[in-house]
């Protein structure tokens, strides 16, 4: 048995699990092919989901898949590249979604000056727009940042001058400055699979002041998968790669780090339910 099994077979044991923080599983190919997503999460002690919406129509997917099974939970928003396309009476709507007991937190939401498929100057007003919904219905947010740190750090301290947001940095890139303002006020920081690639020197160095009280593991599938499954599509189970890689880059056992990313989670979401 390898490394990974034996720690799997440990953590089933101890009734164990992760979460994957972000996974977009009502995209294809996962969205037809649920019961063996499932199935391969039962396998790899991946025990719950946060399903994340990209926009207003996504978000009522993501959440329709979030209604069916019990551990598996939802987020909804505008991701930065929708932007664009969202109005404001849509506002209402996604009031509505944020109402249901499933939806945990709202995002993903952001800022992406990488592919800039929406001008920076809306991308911003529609982050600004989401942020005071969070502080409004004091809902946890999921933040999504791509090379645009300095004017995420800026609008979060713009908004944040009370202290209640709380949430998550999403896909961690390495990036300092987000990385500074996320620690001083709270927020849990999510590593996804891109931490194992062996370019990935920043990601891992910066992976090295993030305290155990705010490290948390996702797919962002079907996207970005691990090492060994880089270049296929991800998908949740993958999660338990990311999990591994950090335990063995920490020092510690499968088993602490399940432990510890459990009891991050329900600091910030409360009590949920497992597969
Ligand atoms: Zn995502």
């Amino acid at each position: 048995m390898s490394d990974l099994e034996t720690s799997i077979e440990q953590l089933k044991k101890e009734g164990l699990f992760f979460t994957d923080t972000h996974a977009h599983i009502h995209f294809e190919p996962l969205g037809s092919n649920l019961d063996k997503v499932i199935e391969n999460c039962k396998k790899n002690c991946i025990g719950r989901i946060i399903n994340i919406g990209i926009n207003l129509e996504d978000s009522k997917k993501a959440l329709s898949v979030a209604k069916q099974y019990p551990f598996i939970y939802a987020a909804v928003g505008v991701h930065p590249h929708d932007s664009e396309n969202f109005k404001i009476k849509d506002l209402g709507y996604f009031e509505e979604l944020i109402q249901d007991e499933k939806v945990l937190a709202i995002g993903e939401i952001g800022l992406d000056y990488y592919r800039n498929y929406a001008p920076a100057d809306i991308q911003k007003d529609v982050f600004r727009i989401f942020l005071d919904l969070a502080l409004s219905l004091d809902k946890p947010i999921v933040i999504h940042n791509r090379e645009s740190s300095e004017d995420i750090v800026k609008i979060l301290n713009e908004m944040n001058s009370n202290g209640k947001l709380k949430g998550i940095i999403h896909c961690f890139n390495g990036d300092r400055t987000i990385l500074k303002w996320a620690l001083d006020n709270g927020f849990l920081i999510s590593f996804a699979g891109n931490v194992t690639y062996k370019k990935a020197v920043e990601i891992r160095d910066a992976a090295k002041d993030v305290p155990f009280d705010r490290v948390l593991v996702e797919t962002d599938s079907p996207y970005l998968a691990p090492v060994p499954k880089r270049g296929k599509t991800n998908e949740p189970a993958y999660a338990i790669y990311t999990a591994k890689f950090l335990a063995d880059f920490y020092g510690v056992t499968l088993i602490d780090l399940a432990k510890i990313t459990e009891e991050n989670i329900s600091k910030l979401f409360g009590k949920l339910n497992v597969l």
